[in-house]
């Protein structure tokens, strides 16, 4: 549902200043052991919503956190140049798009998102910045006016990602089977 009135919200950002990156990847490491299942129960950077974009040979380390899933690729990627480096067509995009492998869960191939390390009690700051001891992460939290919208939470990213592989009507017909198993 949408509602035209705008609101305030509490927004968290991530910060990123690429060139006090040195890849170390610390980031990518925390970020799949906090979400490891039990937490810290493995490593596993595949798993990581974070990914650090690395080019040793032009020194370009860029981290991106995984974002929004897209069924296809886009035509709108460039080329940026910054402080003289040069970040390539997708080094700045979070999509799990099937132009590259980040961002999609190893075993089911389902989409991973960054939830800016949602917790119980909540984290001080996401993991990715506490272990970046570079500060090419920095944390914010800061009031804004938004125009409220509908966001995708992570079942609706795994039902959609599933019916894009399975189409909907398997999908739908599995759901009903299921019921009807727990039911009987
Ligand atoms: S932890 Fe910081 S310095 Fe290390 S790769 Fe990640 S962003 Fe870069
Ligand atoms: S990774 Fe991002 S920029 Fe690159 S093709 Fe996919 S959606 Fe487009
Ligand atoms: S904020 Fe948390 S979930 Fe997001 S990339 Fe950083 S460690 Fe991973």
């Amino acid at each position: 549902m949408v509602n035209d009135v705008a609101e305030k919200k509490m927004v968290k950002i991530i910060k990123v200043e690429p060139d006090k990156c040195i890849g170390c990847r610390a980031c990518e490491v925390a970020c799949s052991a906090f979400h490891a299942i039990p937490k810290y129960s493995s490593t596993n950077p595949a798993r990581g919503r974070i990914t650090v974009i690395m080019d040793e040979f032009n020194d370009v380390y860029y981290p991106i956190r995984a974002g929004y899933y897209t069924p296809a690729e886009c035509n709108g990627r460039e080329v940026y140049t910054i402080n003289e480096k040069e970040y390539k067509e997708c080094n700045f995009c979070g999509a799990s798009c099937p132009q590259r492998d980040y961002f999609k869960e190893p075993d089911s191939g389902l989409p991973l998102k960054c939830d800016m390390c949602l917790d119980d009690p909540p984290l001080e700051e996401p993991m990715c910045v506490q272990v970046c001891r570079c500060d090419a992460l920095t944390y914010e939290e800061k009031e804004v006016d938004v125009e409220p919208e509908v966001e995708a939470g992570e079942l609706e990213l795994g039902l959609e990602s599933l019916a894009n592989r399975y189409g909907l009507k398997k999908i739908m017909e599995s759901v009903a089977r299921m019921k009807l198993e727990k039911e009987s």
